[in-house]
């Protein structure tokens, strides 16, 4: 206890360790040692963020996707799934409900959809932007070329979230078939920061053929990268997949490490993910407790919201937009916090 002690107040303090110490932080055994990490984890968001959780509406725009991530239930090569896409007025009306419920950013996310040219995306960034200029516009939408996220961002999308998946070049290659890279993915990410977007990056924790070595080299990667935002959450496995029979993550290695990241990163955003939540049903409150504090309700039209299956299970598609914020608002208070839409440590757009 009192040698895990000495780490976390270390990690506390500098806001840094060495590998082998973190290795310990994300694997002891102890459950005193366990909740001095989360209490510290805690008292460090509640310093820099209080006990906001701020909020993103997060409107799924298409299933329809080019790539065959072997984690991903939307991937091309799964001809079971029923695709859809929603048109611009579609994704206006998710905005437009979203903003009555008191949202102040949009997240417009989906697999990479070839009908999403740079044309019809500008047109309907645009048109958010001019119909809420009090809001902030985030995309994820995958790899594109920095012509592409130049297009965008001109358009008036100010933050950008892509997972970097794994930062260990050997792993990638085996979540992604070759035609992906991890080449490229790191180049997306470093264009879009040289842009000027908040970036957010990320890992699925318990990806399958994960080390603890891996883990490792992501949080020196997102050292070196100092993404605004970091998206974790466990992997949960898909049917129709090439990783049907994988074990899905662990809740108490995700909540770990959302609290080393906390101390690591004090100024991070932290989600508490909606794959949290699926695997755990007081999963995104333990989140929060352990230093998360982003919150990304579903806006999508409740038809399309099962939709768009990366995993199985997936928690919140059977709930209205509006029945969920108020739901959401009495969890977050009750697990000690308030719900924030004010759009953070951003400036509008
Ligand atoms: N096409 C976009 C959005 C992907 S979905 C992109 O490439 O960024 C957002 C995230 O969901 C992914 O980055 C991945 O980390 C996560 N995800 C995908 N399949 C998953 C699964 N089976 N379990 C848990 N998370 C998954």
């Amino acid at each position: 206890m009192t040698d895990i002690t000495a780490l976390i107040d270390w990690l506390d303090r500098t806001g840094d360790l060495s590998d082998e110490a973190l290795k310990i932080l994300l694997t002891f055994e102890d459950p005193e040692a366990e909740a001095l990490l989360y209490m510290r984890a805690d008292a460090k968001r509640r310093a820099c963020y209080g006990d906001a959780v701020y909020l993103r509406g997060l409107i799924e725009i298409s299933n329809y996707c080019k790539n065959n991530c072997y984690y991903c239930g939307i991937r091309a090569g799964n001809s079971h799934a029923q695709r859809y896409r929603l048109d611009r007025d579609q994704i206006l009306s998710c905005c437009r409900e979203g903003y009555a419920l008191g949202y102040r950013t949009f997240v417009l996310q989906g697999g990479e959809d070839p009908y999403f040219t740079d044309e019809r995306l500008t047109e309907i960034i645009s048109a958010i932007h001019s119909a809420y200029p009090d809001c902030a516009i985030t995309l994820s939408i995958g790899e594109r070329s920095r012509e592409s996220y130049q297009a965008l961002y001109d358009a008036g999308a100010r933050r950008y979230l892509l997972r970097h998946e794994t930062a260990n070049a050997a792993h990638y290659g085996q979540l992604h078939p070759a035609a992906m890279s991890h080449a490229n993915r790191r180049r997306c990410l470093y264009d879009l920061k040289e842009i000027g977007y908040q970036v957010g990056a990320g890992i699925m924790v318990g990806a399958p053929y994960q080390t603890l070595d891996h883990i490792i080299e992501d949080i020196r990667f997102m050292q070196d990268l100092e993404p605004d935002m970091i998206g974790i959450g466990p992997f949960i496995h898909h049917h129709e997949t090439p990783f049907a029979d994988q074990p899905d993550g662990d809740l108490y290695l995700t909540i770990r490490l959302l609290a080393v990241l906390r101390l690591l990163f004090p100024y991070v955003l932290l989600p508490a993910t909606t794959a949290l939540g699926t695997i755990h049903p007081q999963g995104r409150e333990m989140g929060l407790k352990a230093g998360a504090n982003v919150i990304m309700p579903n806006l999508s039209p409740a038809d399309t919201r099962r939709l768009y299956e990366l995993y199985e299970n997936k928690a919140g598609i059977g709930e209205a937009a509006a029945q969920s914020k108020a739901a959401l608002d009495r969890q977050v208070a009750a697990a000690g916090y308030r719900t924030e839409v004010a759009i953070g440590n951003v400036a509008p757009h």
